[in-house]
Formats: structure tokens, sequence, C-alpha cells
């Protein structure tokens, strides 16, 4: 006799979080095979530090302007997919998906976002000693019930085998979202926004921090001060996706 979920998933089969297409064949998966592979990807060639594109023709360029003009604290940053904000209006698409999970209370959508991380993370277990999340002020993490970052970060943890620490820094000032703000603005906003509540949690550790987005990277990078400040040994930052 069928399991009654099953006899609830012919009856009522399955949908694509993003497309809203059947998922009759892809047992337990929340987002279809089609969605996920048309995720866009950062172009290439990509600076070796922030992952983002180089804009220079010249050849042997390494690094984008903007890691070279102000090298950031973390060592390096790696995404999955582009974020193109015009896509947020294009049903279906990754950024459509992550805006409505941002500014949702749905948190299904958070289990259909780490399918997009893909099979192979661009980031490999032996480089870390521990994931962490970038945290969210407690009043938005009240307003909204769980953190998106956290989401992904345990996903990471959980498939480089890594220990996962939600707790270590957390945001002390309530910052308005990075959206729509100009990048010096970002920088004054999230300036002394983290604090490291466990010290000795992150002392002498490499560290990745994980976000859902990246925008200018203002957020992560004072994420990676703090830690540095405490004593972790170097800091990357993986992202599930990157606004370019
Ligand atoms: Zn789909
Ligand atoms: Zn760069």
């Amino acid at each position: 006799m069928p399991a009654l979920a099953q006899v609830l998933d012919f009856l009522y089969p399955p949908r694509c979080t993003a497309c809203g297409t059947a998922l009759a064949s892809e047992p337990g998966r929340r987002v279809c095979a089609r969605c996920v592979a048309s995720v866009e990807r950062m172009p290439e060639p990509r600076c070796e530090v922030c992952g983002g594109p180089l804009e220079s023709a010249v050849s042997e360029a390494i690094r984008c302007a903007r890691c070279l003009a102000h090298p950031p604290r973390y060592r390096t940053a790696r995404t999955v997919a582009r974020y193109r904000t015009t896509a947020e209006d294009e049903p279906g698409s990754l950024p459509a998906l992550i805006r409505r999970h941002k500014y949702g209370l749905d948190q299904s959508v958070g289990r259909a976002l780490v399918e997009y991380m893909g099979d192979e993370l661009p980031v490999s277990a032996g480089d870390y000693d521990v994931v962490i999340p970038v945290p969210l002020h407690w009043r938005r993490l009240w307003w909204r019930g769980f953190n998106q970052a956290a989401l992904l970060a345990a996903e990471v943890a959980r498939r480089l085998d890594l220990p996962l620490d939600t707790t270590a820094i957390s945001r002390k000032r309530f910052t308005t979202p990075q959206t729509a703000r100009h990048h010096d603005e970002r920088i004054r906003n999230v300036r002394r926004a983290f604090t490291v509540t466990h010290p000795e949690r992150v002392r002498n550790r490499s560290v990745l921090i994980v976000d859902d987005v990246m925008t200018t990277g203002a957020t992560v990078d004072e994420c990676a001060r703090v830690l540095i400040a405490a004593g972790a040994i170097c800091v990357d930052v993986f992202t599930l996706a990157r606004v370019l």
C-alpha cells in the first residue's frame, strides 16, 4: 500500500517553487531541473579575490579594479550565480525567488534556494574549520522567523562536513536593507554592525562566511574584519548569488 505522502503527491503533484511546473518525476525536489539549469553564471574571466568580472582588457590582470584599489579583508569570495536585478521581475528566475524569500515569510523557498547551489560547490572542505552565516539582527529575525543565510550555511556545512556556527557573530546594529544604497553608503551602513560574540570559537580558525546575495561585498567584508580582529586566521566568502 502506498504511503500517504505518495498518495498526496499523486493527487496534488508537487510543483517547482520557482516556475510552478509539476515535479512528478523528481521526488523530494523543490525546483525543476530546467530552473536550476537556467541560472545565470558570473561572466569570465573573474577576479581571483572577489570572483567578480575582470573588466580590464589586460590579459595578465587577475584582480578587478575595486579589489586593487580597496583590497578586501576576506581572502576570496565565490558565488554560484549572477544576480541580475532586472531579473527580479522575471517569474521563475533565481533573483525573483531570492526576493520572494527575502521579503516573504515562506520558509519553503529557503529549501528551494539550497537546490540552486548545484552539485559542485566552488569551495572545498579542506580550507576551513567552521562555516558561519552572516547574521540577521534579532528584530529582523523575529519578524521573518528565519535567517536565509543560515539555511544556506547549514547546507554548505552539511555538504563539506564542517561544523556550523550560527552564534559566533551577531548583528548589534539594526541596519536598513542594503538595496538601493550607494557603495560608500553601504560601507557606512554596515560599519560596526557586527560583533564577535564567541571569539574563542573563531580564534586560530579558518572561516567560511555564507550569505545569500553579495552586492558590493561591504557586508561580508565587515564580517571578515571583525572575525580577523577576533583572531581568525583567514576568512573566505561563499554566496549563492552576486549582484551584477
Ligand atoms: Zn521550475
Ligand atoms: Zn575583485
